[in-house]
């Protein structure tokens, strides 16, 4: 059944135990991140299997379906909680990153059955989450009368709102407000920190980071690179050819706007070949699709149908032919949500 994408558990094991052991060899333990597999336990185990001492979501419902699987290794809630969400997180969660004290003081006060460990997030310039920076201390002594010993470590994030690059700069500007304290986590890394680590630059101090995309796809998005070491043939989509046809490259007539709002551009190339795919963008991020077959171009995605442009390709492709696709972490992302994109362990 199509569209479907092909997970290769082996070598998520192998990105894994790269990343493990590179990590582990400048002192720094990594939690794997599961939210763009949807915490499948599958791959969480296999993660598990790699040596990783810790797994990492950001939804509660996701981290209920790892305990459910029977995983019982430690797991940190990524996205600060919401207050609803505080009955479950203290029966489910291990560590859990903080940034708000109402918030804390309303999970201390609610006692569940997990000891679950705090660790209060700093804003060092990628405008997300966490307290900023020149103001942490006082938060951060607040947070110590709210949550005691129970208070472990600091972290921050970079690279995803702002898309700031992690330096060793801002990981230091985290680093000084730790020394004012005896905290045993300090963990600063997503993938996009990882250069720090490979050049030897990631201040001392630094013991712990949260890996997703680089174990997951072997790439790293805000470096726009391939992660060294890795690979990159983790995920497989593929698609099901149900329309070829030849046509104009420019539509024919007064043009509004396309299905989702946007205003897309034509350049005139003449009549081309295209394949229509039974696929769209419920299921999919079209501009994160790459053709294995470099022959082809990703014309656009309505929410149903994708438009590839196969003119240059050899293969003269017919209905129910099949196309693969590597992934980007977003197009990974909607395609292991949507419950239209089955989903199929390689052997
Ligand atoms: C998603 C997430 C990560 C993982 O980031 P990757 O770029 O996938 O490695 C780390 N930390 C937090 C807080 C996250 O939400």
């Amino acid at each position: 059944m199509y569209p479907v994408i092909k997970i290769n558990l082996q070598s998520i094991k192998k990105n894994a135990q790269f990343l493990n052991e590179l990590c582990a060899s400048k002192g720094v333990d990594v939690a794997a991140v599961t939210k763009v597999v949807c915490a499948n336990p599958d791959i969480a185990k296999e993660l598990l299997n790699a040596g990783i001492p810790m797994l990492a979501d950001s939804r509660m419902q996701n981290i209920v379906k790892l305990r459910n699987a029977g995983i019982e290794a430690p797991l940190m809630l990524l996205r600060i909680p919401m207050l609803t969400e505080i009955a479950q997180l203290v029966d489910y969660v291990d560590y859990c990153l903080i940034s708000e004290n109402q918030t804390l003081k309303e999970i201390v006060e609610k006692k569940g059955k997990k000891e679950t460990k705090f660790i209060f997030m700093v804003d060092v310039g990628d405008l997300r989450e966490g307290v900023w920076y020149e103001n942490a201390q006082e938060e951060i002594d607040k947070a110590l009368d709210i949550a005691g010993e129970m208070l472990v470590g600091l972290g921050t994030n970079l690279g995803c709102f702002g898309g700031v690059i992690p330096s060793p700069e801002n990981n230091q500007r985290l680093l000084d407000i730790a020394n004012g304290y005896k905290f045993d986590i300090i963990s600063t890394g997503n993938t996009a920190a990882l250069p720090l680590i490979e050049n030897n630059t990631l201040p001392s101090g630094v013991n712990h980071f949260r890996l997703g995309e680089s174990i997951m796809l072997g790439t790293d998005a805000t470096g726009s690179r391939k992660v060294p070491g890795t690979s990159q043939d983790t995920f497989t989509l593929e698609c099901e050819v149900i329309e070829c046809d030849k046509k104009p490259s420019i539509p024919i007539g007064k043009t509004g706007r396309d299905a989702f709002g946007g205003s897309p551009q034509f350049e005139d190339k003449g009549w081309r070949r295209r394949v229509i795919l039974g696929i769209g963008g419920q299921d999919i991020d079209p501009t994160g699709l790459f053709p294995l077959n470099e022959c082809m171009t990703v014309l656009h995605a309505s929410s149903d149908h994708t438009i590839v442009d196969v003119t240059n390709c050899e293969q003269k492709y017919k209905v129910g032919d099949v196309i693969r696709f590597r992934l980007s972490y977003s197009a990974l992302l909607r395609g292991m949500t949507s419950q239209y994109v089955f989903k199929e362990f390689m052997v």
